[in-house]
């Protein structure tokens, strides 16, 4: 069987290392806001090019204290408005509802399966007061129109950098492309703990301030509670295996793009619609993706998915059910996001990753290209 993701191999290549980076935490007698905690995020905020990397527990929390941190900085309030792409993970958009302020969901463009800037304009409200680009699989997404779409109304742009570390736009990387910029370490993606952790980048340093002391009770100085935080803190032992894996992050994201740059141009099968690169990059400017999955389309997709798994591939949907059709957000039960829908109705996830075996991507693709819808 060819695993859609052998996490274990993945971290096996770094035994030694993981152990040495563990060894040291327990030796040192310091667990929780040590060393570690603030090596990695000076280098991350180093990888990212921004002034300030606050380690959190999780993606979500990264993305909810981001909204939160800006309320209280006055910046936003309950009732406040956030503009989301309607296929995103619903990670993105539980940020938003759980600081009291509203998703506002927008059709992403079907080709590249991101936030589609022509559509955010005619979302926009008195009250609408950031926008979440969510750099979706691994690309990012249009920063220079969303920004100045941003910039036109005096919105904050919140990236959801959870499947995007290191891909850049431009000159920056994401976490680099907005205000703040929300990471998730879980073990599956791109840049992965051993264990839940995640990270705020901003070039804000107010911002980075009230996150790190909402993340720490609220407070900005031992026994002094400054607001009603919570407690979401990278620990020692997770940030120094961060460290670790953030030294071999790159090369990884090279063999991702050499196994994707393998699919695009050996998958020919009529029936599959194969991923889009952002049109103003193609492929001479390709470090825009990191490849945290590769996505292909068709009509036929669980039937495909099947007759992978009869053949020994196993494949992922990212993801089964839209957001505005899952049971927590009812509300949206009866409204209507057709690019969404079809998206989630036909994509399916092959192999990638950082240590995938050539002799599998070919597999993988003579199976594919085998593959008759009917
Ligand atoms: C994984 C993910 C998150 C949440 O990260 P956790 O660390 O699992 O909380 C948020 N947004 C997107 C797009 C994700 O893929």
């Amino acid at each position: 069987m060819i695993p859609f993701l052998d996490l274990k191999n993945i971290n096996a290549q770094y035994r030694d290392e993981l152990i040495e980076a563990c060894t040291k935490v327990i030796d040192s007698g310091w667990y929780v806001q040590g060393k570690e905690c603030h090596a990695f995020e000076k280098e991350f905020a180093q990888y990212c090019g921004t002034k300030h990397a606050i380690g959190v527990a999780n993606g979500l929390d990264a993305l909810t204290l981001i909204i939160r941190a800006y309320k209280e900085m006055g910046v936003m309030k309950d009732g406040d408005e956030v503009i989301v792409p309607s296929n995103t993970y619903i990670a993105s958009i539980l940020a938003i509802s759980e600081n009291n302020l509203v998703p506002i969901l927008v059709e992403p463009d079907i080709n590249t399966y991101l936030l589609d800037p022509k559509k955010v304009e005619e979302k926009i409200t008195s009250k609408t007061k950031a926008i979440m680009p969510v750099h979706l699989y691994g690309q990012t997404c249009e920063m220079d129109d969303i920004n100045a779409i941003a910039k036109k109304y005096s919105l904050k742009v919140i990236e959801d950098s959870a499947q995007s570390h290191g891909a850049y736009f431009n000159e920056k990387r994401s976490g680099n492309l907005g205000d703040a910029s929300g990471f998730s370490f879980y073990p599956g993606k791109n840049l992965g703990a051993l264990g839940d952790a995640g990270a705020v980048t901003t070039n804000d340093h107010e911002l980075a301030t009230t996150i790190k002391a909402l993340a720490n009770y609220g407070s900005h100085k031992k026994y002094q509670n400054l607001y009603k935080g919570v407690n979401s803190r990278l620990d020692e032992m997770q940030a120094a295996m961060l460290r670790v894996k953030l030294r071999h992050l790159d090369k990884e994201t090279e063999h991702r793009r050499e196994i994707a740059a393998y699919y695009l141009e050996n998958i020919k099968n009529p029936d599959i619609t194969l991923p889009i690169q952002n049109s103003k990059f193609k492929i001479q400017n390709y470090k825009n993706h990191v490849w945290h999955v590769f996505v292909i389309r068709t009509s036929k997709r669980d039937a495909l998915q099947k007759y992978l798994l009869e053949n020994g591939v196993q494949s992922l949907i990212h993801y089964p059910i839209p957001p505005h059709k899952q049971e927590a957000y009812k509300e949206w039960a009866d409204e209507s996001y057709p690019i969404s829908e079809q998206i989630h109705a036909e994509v399916l996830s092959l192999p990638i990753s950082g240590i995938q075996k050539q002799e599998d991507t070919i597999h993988i693709v003579k199976l594919v290209n085998s593959w008759n819808k009917q």
